[in-house]
């Protein structure tokens, strides 16, 4: 009988408990601190002394699906090929959404620990996320979004919605993040799982600030199934994709460059293309507008001239040209764009302004994500860490692609 799996130059112990792993969907650090002080979290303040309360990196950049893909693969982008979640193809010039597994370029610890005959099961708030996370997956893997479409054959289950109780929510609803964590809690009471990936949405951090109601319900429904999950007797580690800032003006308008429509307007009409990676089919309650872009040379204007005159913008916290940006950030060299633009805190970069429809964000500040001001993120064990692995989390940066290794060999 295996007893660890070996992935990306680690070695992970298979469980021999319940294990899980949550990813809560732009969980900023603020969400956790606000939380814990207001009273809203009482188990994620109890495991500061009962278990591990830290922060980590998120990788670069702080978007969804790279850093699902990193948390899953225990590495970074360079090695498992996903640095967006939208991206131009070179070779065929067409922009593609990220929605399977085709670029991934490493298999999973969920699929391998499934091979090894762990009882393993993958749930996503968001469809686009569930064949990535599913890859070579011998167990259930299915997405909320789509849990009264799941058959036996593509997903490992046939009745989600039965096995949580309810309906699937809908796309648009805090409700569709609490619908994985229920249908992890079931898994776990029907003995049907034993390693879980649980992956949420982002749809109320980048609606409502820590403290405003919304967040705060959401934040403590969460931490309601996080005790659940512990009190059924699994080891449960938390951590998150990326962070959320505003990034509205004082006049609650959204405050963004418009790369594409400003470069062109400076070296003509076509001269460059900007992809943000952020685009995925939810874009309504961010217009696709986050702090990270690439900019495609097609004029071509040449890249110091690019650079510089990006530079000089308002609100631009980093320009690199492609190779630089992929060593810097360890992101795949072969899919990196020209230039690499990440803009400061409280700035969002979009394309032209007649990509982004902004009325989704009508009646509330935008808030989003994609640059360095996003990268810290918690990261939680709900169990003592081992004397080796308090030291590791003492010494070291730790990162959010860490905490599979933490639950697994991070506690006795
Ligand atoms: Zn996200």
């Amino acid at each position: 009988m295996t007893t660890e799996i070996r992935l990306n130059g680690r070695v992970y112990r298979l469980p021999r408990r319940p294990t899980v792993v949550i990813c809560v969907d732009g969980f900023d650090p603020a969400y956790l601190e606000h939380g814990i002080a207001a009273g809203i979290l009482p188990t994620f303040a109890r495991l500061r002394d009962d278990g591990f309360v830290g922060t980590a990196d998120a990788v670069v950049p702080t978007f969804t699906n790279p850093n699902n893909a990193s948390i899953v693969t225990g590495a970074p982008p360079a090695v498992h090929g996903i640095s967006g979640n939208y991206y131009l193809d070179r070779a065929t010039g067409k922009e593609v959404m990220v929605t399977d597994a085709h670029l991934l370029r490493s298999e999973t610890i969920l699929g391998l620990a499934s091979q090894a005959g762990v009882k393993t099961a993958a749930i996503t708030a968001k469809d686009k996320l569930r064949k990535m996370l599913g890859y070579h997956l011998d167990g259930v893997a299915f997405s909320a979004q789509e849990a009264d479409a799941c058959s036996l054959a593509e997903n490992g289950i046939a009745d989600a919605e039965a096995l949580v109780g309810r309906p699937k929510p809908s796309m648009y609803s805090p409700d569709l993040s609490l619908f994985v964590l229920d249908a992890g809690v079931a898994l776990l009471e029907r003995g049907a799982a034993t390693l879980l990936y649980l992956s949420l949405s982002d749809l109320i951090q980048h609606g409502h600030a820590p403290g405003e109601p919304a967040s705060n319900d959401f934040h403590r429904a969460i931490d309601t199934r996080l005790a659940r999950l512990i009190a059924l007797g699994a080891v449960v580690g938390v951590t998150a994709d990326h962070g959320m800032n505003d990034k509205a003006r004082p006049d609650g308008s959204p405050n963004v460059v418009f790369l594409e429509d400003d470069l062109n307007a400076r070296f003509g009409a076509g001269a460059v293309r900007v992809i943000c990676p952020i685009a995925d089919p939810f874009v309504r309650h961010h217009g696709a507008l986050g702090s990270f872009v690439r900019v495609y040379d097609k004029a071509p204007v040449g890249i110091e001239a690019l650079k510089a005159a990006i530079a000089a913008l308002p609100g631009i916290e980093l320009v690199l040209d492609g190779p630089a940006a992929a060593e810097r950030f360890e992101m795949p060299p072969d899919r990196e764009a020209d230039i690499v633009v990440i803009a400061t805190r409280n700035v969002a970069l979009g394309a032209t302004r007649g990509e982004h429809d902004l009325s989704g964000i009508d009646g509330h500040r935008l808030r989003s994500h994609g640059g360095l001001s996003e990268q810290r993120v918690p990261f939680v064990v709900s169990t003592r860490l081992s004397p080796a692995y308090q030291t590791i989390a003492r010494q070291r940066r730790l990162r959010n692609f860490d905490i599979f290794d933490f639950v697994l060999n991070g506690v006795d």
